[in-house]
């Protein structure tokens, strides 16, 4: 088994407890060296100035390559571009585009009346400034809105087309789920730039109720699992076991990067990537 490239998904925080939070697990996480840590954008463009701000302070207080999630909800193409622009100014040239989603309740997507249609229009944009290096989102399950069961798999063409340089998926608890998408991307010529998304499962009940709002499904046993390691107490030992087990089994069908939503708890990713050979390294000047 090969050691894995890490990334991590960060949330901006809303308040100074959180903020206390995000440090924390930047101090946790960074001594695994990760490929970058990304920063996401909140439904309907809500952490807009928040998830600026974080991007812009982690870039500059923590030395980790950081990529700044953005999304075209809720805003014009003017807009969009010019938080882009932000993030530019600021050393961040990473940027995870999305469509994005509305705010909790608010239906589905709905386009700005001068903003982008959908998330190959944004990728198009930002690809034509030449600034950016674009990832964008990838679904294993069948996202919500697909329309055919390939729809997912075309539309990833659309994006990488469109300029994206890799696709980092959405969560889901089985490998084979990462493999089946892998093969249909490669029999439409996307390859190497699928990198799984791996959400370790601090609550399971939350991680049930996120699971069924993305479309990822939920298999029975894992749900059987939880409910008898709920009852003795020992959800996280099952959710460790759980989450090196989905990793391991990537790793040994030939994937080589994952990308971790932390959520902001730093214990079981990092116990998880530990049990991976991912090992912390040490700076020369801490030994000396
Ligand atoms: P797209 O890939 O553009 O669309 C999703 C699917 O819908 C497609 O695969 C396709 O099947 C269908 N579809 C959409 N448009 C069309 C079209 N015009 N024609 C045909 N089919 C279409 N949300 C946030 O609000 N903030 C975040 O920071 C955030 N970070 C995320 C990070 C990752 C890695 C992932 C995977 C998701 C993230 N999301 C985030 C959630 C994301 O915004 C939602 O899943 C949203 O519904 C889709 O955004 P997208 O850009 O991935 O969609």
């Amino acid at each position: 088994m090969t050691t894995p490239e890490i990334s991590f998904e960060f949330f901006p925080p809303q308040n100074l407890e959180a903020s206390f939070r995000l440090w924390d697990t930047v101090q946790v996480l960074s001594p695994l060296d990760p490929r970058f840590v990304s920063v996401t954008y909140g439904a309907g463009g809500t952490t807009r100035d928040l998830t600026r701000d974080a991007v812009a302070t982690l870039h500059k207080s923590s030395g980790l390559n950081v990529a700044a999630h953005l999304t075209c909800v809720n805003a014009s193409r003017a807009e969009t571009l010019a938080i882009a622009d932000q993030f530019a100014s600021a050393g961040v040239n990473d940027i995870v585009a999305l469509r994005g989603d509305p705010p909790k309740g608010a239906g589905g997507f709905t386009q700005h009346e001068d903003g982008f249609a959908n998330s190959v229009e944004l990728i198009e944009a930002l690809a034509d400034t030449g600034k950016f290096n674009i990832r964008v989102g990838a679904y294993p399950d069948r996202h919500p809105e697909a329309t055919g069961p390939d729809s997912d798999v075309d539309w990833l063409k659309r994006k990488i087309d469109a300029g994206a340089s890799e696709a980092l998926t959405q969560f889901f608890f089985e490998a084979d789920t990462f493999f089946r998408f892998r093969d249909k991307c490669a029999k439409v010529g996307i390859d190497h730039v699928l990198t799984p998304g791996i959400l370790p499962i601090e609550n399971w009940k939350g991680a049930r109720n996120f699971a069924r709002r993305c479309g990822t499904l939920i298999p029975q046993w894992l749900d059987d699992a939880f409910e008898t390691a709920l009852r003795d107490g020992r959800e996280d030992l099952l959710a460790t076991a759980i989450c090196t087990e989905l990793c391991s089994e990537l790793l040994d069908g030939g994937v080589d990067k994952l990308h971790f939503y932390t959520m902001n708890r730093p214990e079981l990713t990092r116990d998880v990537c530990h049990a991976l050979g991912v090992a912390p390294k040490v700076s020369l000047e801490n030994v000396a």
